[in-house]
């Protein structure tokens, strides 16, 4: 069964017309979704019952089951929730200053294999759908009873390899109707996909990019991610010079600092040399220990030097601050206690 949160409004008009139904119905049932965070067609009391049976026969609503939920002394929320199909997702609520920000998933599992992620320790089982990612949203607005202002693609999975659904869910989130989430709100992270970059770039959307990319060289990029291999940093570089003259947006490098392998003041220039002339940032991350990975957490002091080497390059830095550090933090981590997932071979050599 489809659910009802599958569709972005113009879908869900021509959904309804093929039904029979007016086109106003369509932005009714629109807004009851994501203006009033219903969770139930019997709600929709300005619709007739005949319609309300009629799409609640044809159409799953209302929200995730909250499998497991951990919550941080900082606030952040950790959600384990359990799809239709049985499978399991996290997602996590982080509290900021400038409001709430969701990291979401979608994919279950992924095939990309960098070497020190808890996500991949799960290979991809499929593609999730827009209706749920765009229903993680949902489910926690309702648990917390608070809106969530920003999201950020960056729970387990390549979006970029769902590329049609996750362009479905920004347009379904950005949309004035629905959830309105400023599309300057909104970050999809990838480690890199080319092609999907380059689609990305003539969306229209002005949602945020941002780049795993962890590494200043290939020779190091390699070894983590194996999507270097498919595209080195020369040409991830091209790609990323057109897709910012096409789009005039800013990129963020995300970049996690991982003792004696990528965090030596050396690495930083070359970073820096890297980025010259292009508009971007970099975003530098305490890394998360993963068990299974065997990489740590660079030194404070290390970090410090790094970001000051950076500085001193006239490179625009920031150092994330740590969430949920009392909690299973690093993506994966949750989903992996619960349902045992093991490190698996493509994270090999
Ligand atoms: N596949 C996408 C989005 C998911 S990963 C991507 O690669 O961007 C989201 C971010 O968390 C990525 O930058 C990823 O490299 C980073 N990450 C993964 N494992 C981590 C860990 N253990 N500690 C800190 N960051 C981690």
């Amino acid at each position: 069964m489809k659910s009802i949160y599958d569709y972005t409004q113009e879908q869900m008009i021509e959904e309804f017309l093929q039904f029979g139904e007016k086109e106003f119905r369509a932005t009714q049932v629109f807004e009851w979704l994501y203006r009033q965070n219903v969770q139930s067609f019997d709600q929709m009391n300005n619709l007739s019952m005949a319609l309300r049976e009629k799409l609640a026969d044809f159409y799953d609503i209302g929200p995730l089951k909250i499998e497991e939920k951990q919550v941080s002394k900082d606030g952040t929320i950790k959600y384990l929730l359990k799809l239709k199909d049985g499978g399991f997702i996290e997602t996590v609520l982080m509290i900021h200053d400038y409001g709430r920000s969701l990291c979401v998933t979608s994919q279950l599992g992924c095939n990309m294999g960098c070497r020190f992620c808890a996500s991949g320790l799960l290979k991809k089982q499929r593609n999730l759908t827009a209706g749920e990612m765009v229903n993680q949203i949902l489910t926690v607005m309702h648990d917390t009873g608070e809106r969530v202002s920003h999201v950020v693609v960056m729970g387990t999975g390549e979006p970029f390899d769902n590329y049609d659904a996750v362009m479905d869910f920004v347009r379904i989130i950005n949309h004035p109707k629905g959830l309105a989430i400023g599309a300057r709100h909104i970050t999809i992270s990838t480690c890199g996909l080319c092609e999907q970059i380059e689609k990305y770039a003539h969306e229209g959307i002005q949602s945020n990019l941002a780049i795993s990319l962890h590494a200043p060289n290939d020779e190091i990029r390699n070894q983590l991610m194996p999507i270097n291999k498919r595209y080195p940093m020369d040409v991830l570089r091209k790609t990323l010079e057109n897709y910012i003259q096409k789009t005039n947006r800013r990129v963020t490098f995300e970049y996690i600092l991982l003792k004696g392998v990528n965090d030596e003041l050396k690495h930083a220039r070359q970073l820096a040399h890297y980025m010259r002339g292009l508009n971007a940032y970099v975003n530098l991350i305490p890394y998360n220990a993963v068990d299974e990975h065997g990489y740590q957490q660079s030194s404070m002091k290390d970090v410090e030097a790094f970001k000051n080497e950076l500085l001193r390059l006239k490179i625009n830095v920031t150092l994330r601050k740590e969430h949920g550090r009392d909690i299973d933090g690093a993506c994966g981590q949750l989903r992996a206690k619960k349902v045992g997932d093991k490190h698996v071979d493509h994270n090999k050599k």
